[in-house]
């Protein structure tokens, strides 16, 4: 998939969660009557499809866990969906940062295989592939980080809004990127060029 499909392809999913209409282009019809919870699961798959396509552009997720209950846990072992050895800041990849999630979760610390699922601290880093285009892969991460702040606030009883504004968000990021120019900079042009 080249970019500018898996952009257009991401828009068009994006806006259909929001209004929830196929081809809903930019029809401001908001969608309020699906609950939550089927929003939330809607945006977890996007996210899930979208995210492993975007390795395909160097961009990975992989899960550092920072403690766990076994008294010989060290350090940060590393996890990740992708079959991949991957350490903690392997030299591979470029480490700048960025998070999706820090927090607890019920999962298999990988210190050792003995290991049962337990409650413990972890950390979604996002990484780049030291070969790939890490400007594409920041602007990457700002899309798919304000889909999973949609998730967060995808919660029973909260506010519609606040999961549209993280979307909306979102879709004027993918727009910039779909256009020849940044719709900032198309404006300033103009401007410059009718003063
Ligand atoms: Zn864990
Ligand atoms: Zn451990």
């Amino acid at each position: 998939m080249k970019i500018f499909e898996y952009y257009a392809s991401l828009r068009s999913e994006i806006l259909e969660v929001v209004t929830g209409v196929e081809n809903s282009g930019w029809s401001l019809f908001w969608d309020d009557t699906t609950p939550n919870y089927v929003t939330k699961r809607k945006l977890e798959e996007l996210y899930k499809k979208y995210l492993g396509v975007a390795r395909s552009f160097g961009l990975y997720v992989v899960t550092r866990h920072c403690d766990c209950p076994n008294p010989k846990h060290l350090e940060y072992p590393v996890s990740n969906n992708y079959g991949l050895e991957i350490s903690y800041r392997d030299e591979k990849f470029v480490w700048n940062g960025g998070q999706m999630y820090q927090g607890p979760r019920n999962c298999i610390c990988p210190c050792s295989p003995k290991n049962k699922q337990t409650q413990h601290h972890v950390i979604d880093d996002v990484i780049y592939e030291v070969s790939a285009n890490q400007e594409l892969c920041k602007e990457l991460e700002g899309i798919l980080c304000d889909v999973v702040e949609a998730i967060d606030c995808a919660g029973d009883k909260k506010p519609r809004s606040a999961i549209r504004e993280n979307l909306l968000r979102a879709v004027l990021r993918i727009n910039d990127q779909l256009l020849p120019e940044k719709m900032d900079v198309y404006i300033e042009n103009q401007l410059k060029t009718n003063a």
